[in-house]
């Protein structure tokens, strides 16, 4: 955000995931651990490495589903579709045509191997 001389570094997909898990689950999670499945998820959106990024997680011992979080899948998903409602100028992979069964399906895609 420095280097950038903005905010707009950190309000990628991940942080405004992160920010809508705030609201609807406040105290769950620590801000990195909910970045780091909004990474997950847009990943998987922008085509790229997803897995990679997960299994890193998981070696560090970081959460990567909702439920490692104590957070139901439901609020995962209603996160999702918030996300794009935060910052809504800013525009993220949320904004290309996010529908509850693509939310749905990407909070199921979390828990497949
Ligand atoms: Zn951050």
């Amino acid at each position: 955000m420095s280097i950038a001389g903005s905010s707009r570094p950190a309000s990628g997909g991940e942080h405004k995931f992160s920010h809508a898990l705030d609201r609807l689950a406040p105290g769950k999670a620590l801000h990195g651990e909910s970045c780091g499945i909004g990474t997950i998820i847009s990943m998987y959106l922008h085509g790229g490495d997803w897995r990679s990024i997960r299994s890193s997680l998981k070696t560090i011992g970081a959460p990567t589903t909702p439920a490692d979080l104590g957070i139901p899948d439901t609020t995962a998903v209603e996160a999702l579709m918030m996300a794009k409602t935060i910052r809504p100028e800013r525009f993220t992979i949320f904004d290309m045509g996010l529908t509850r069964d693509s939310a749905e399906n990407l909070v199921s895609m979390l828990y497949k191997d």
